[in-house]
């Protein structure tokens, strides 16, 4: 009955509009049984990952590339790794149009958007986290406050709010036009009571005002998207200098539609990041709950530590991913998850548990080692697409 209920709704609504796919996509988004969602998939190709690099370098998530040559830029002036990632980091979390990290990242199931991310400075062993900071567009940089200006290493809620504001950070709306019209109509597409009343005289207009303008109207195809497919996203960087003094970062506004106070691996020291000067740093994007069981930062540097390139370590702890399903495909195929690494000597790597990204295209991310800023394929475990689970 329920499920009539919502036919009839989505064919009301937006003929071809954002409500109406919304409401079919999120009918369609979990298959009946784990099982409908295998498919045979090929063991990808492995591709060793370098084993010598350059110094100074830097890399990061894809949404990072156009920043990275100031990330270098930083490096080759002062050469403050911490400087350079956050340089990196901070016109991502200002950007409204990304969707994923800071200002414009999508809300969670209240439609407040809350916000992760952790630093780890590697010349003086240090780091700060903050985890479900709200109205502060720039998380990172509250992580290195509390690195670098408390005795904590991790603040969370409310706490990390009002910390932020005592130490000068302006809070505001995070929340965007875009952000805010996709955050209700996944609510239309999830729930009645954020409908119109089945009495109300002007059903279909109040539905179509959600989309009233051509600039609105614009938005539809992607509103649709991320209401059935709620997206991920997140920024690791990581650099080392022409010393091998190391940074990394890794920011996110986490998963779309998540439960409040939900934190994913992006603030986790040890899971979406981890560094030891002595060895490399790594980074996680992707499922945080994945990552977080196997300490994936962690497990990275600690298998460069014992020799492997830093595409085998990524590798090595998608590797115990798997195994955590037991090799079950049906379910592994419902999420993705990368990995990056640097070591201290410039080498670095990444590896996807998917070959792809929805439309079919390689997944990539971005790498600065001292000539040009680049996309890189990702090395994956797997080929095919990972899902949103
Ligand atoms: N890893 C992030 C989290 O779980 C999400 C992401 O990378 O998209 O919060």
């Amino acid at each position: 009955m329920k499920d009539i209920t919502r036919r009839k709704f989505c064919a009301a609504a937006l003929a071809g509009g954002v409500a109406a796919g919304a409401g079919k996509a999120f009918g369609a988004a979990l298959p009946a049984t784990f099982s409908e969602a295998a498919q045979p998939q090929q063991e990808a190709t492995r591709q060793p990952g370098p084993t010598t690099g350059k110094r100074p370098t830097i890399i990061s998530a894809h949404n990072g590339l156009r920043h990275l040559d100031a990330g270098m830029a930083v490096l080759r002036s002062t050469g403050d790794t911490m400087d350079a990632v956050l340089a990196v980091v901070t016109p991502v979390e200002d950007d409204p149009n990304d969707n994923s990290v800071g200002y414009g990242g999508l809300p969670n199931e209240d439609g407040v958007v809350q916000l992760d991310a952790c630093v780890m400075h590697g010349p003086t062993r240090r780091c700060g986290a903050v985890g479900a900071i709200e109205r502060i567009k720039n998380p990172a940089k509250v992580a290195r406050v509390i690195m670098e200006r408390t005795n904590h290493t991790f603040i969370v809620g409310r706490g990390a709010t009002q910390f932020a504001i005592d130490q000068g950070f302006e809070p505001m709306n995070l929340l965007t036009d875009k952000s805010r019209l996709a955050w209700l109509a996944w609510k239309a597409s999830s729930s009645k009571d954020w409908r119109p009343g089945l009495d109300a005289p002007d059903f279909n207009k109040q539905l179509a005002e959600l989309l009233d303008t051509p600039e609105r109207q614009a938005w539809a195809p992607w509103i649709k998207q991320v209401v059935a497919h709620p997206p991920t996203g997140t920024i690791n960087c990581l650099a080392v200098n022409d010393k091998g003094e190391m940074s990394g970062v890794t920011t996110t506004s986490g998963l779309a539609w998540k439960i409040s106070g939900r934190v994913g691996d992006s603030c986790i020291i040890g899971a979406g990041l981890f560094l030891d000067q002595d060895v490399g740093g790594a980074g996680s994007t992707g499922r945080g709950e994945e990552d977080i069981k196997i300490a994936g930062g962690h497990t990275v540097v600690e298998m460069m530590r014992k020799g492997m390139s830093p595409s085998d370590a990524c590798l090595e702890a998608l590797h115990r991913v798997v195994h955590n399903y037991d090799f079950d495909k049906s379910r592994l195929k419902m999420f993705d998850l990368q990995f990056y690494a640097l070591n201290k000597d410039g080498a670095y790597g990444a590896a996807s548990l998917w070959s792809s990204s929805g439309n079919g295209q390689p997944l990539t991310y971005a790498v600065h080692d001292g000539t040009e800023a680049k996309s890189v394929p990702f090395t994956p475990l797997f080929q095919g697409t990972g899902g949103d689970y």
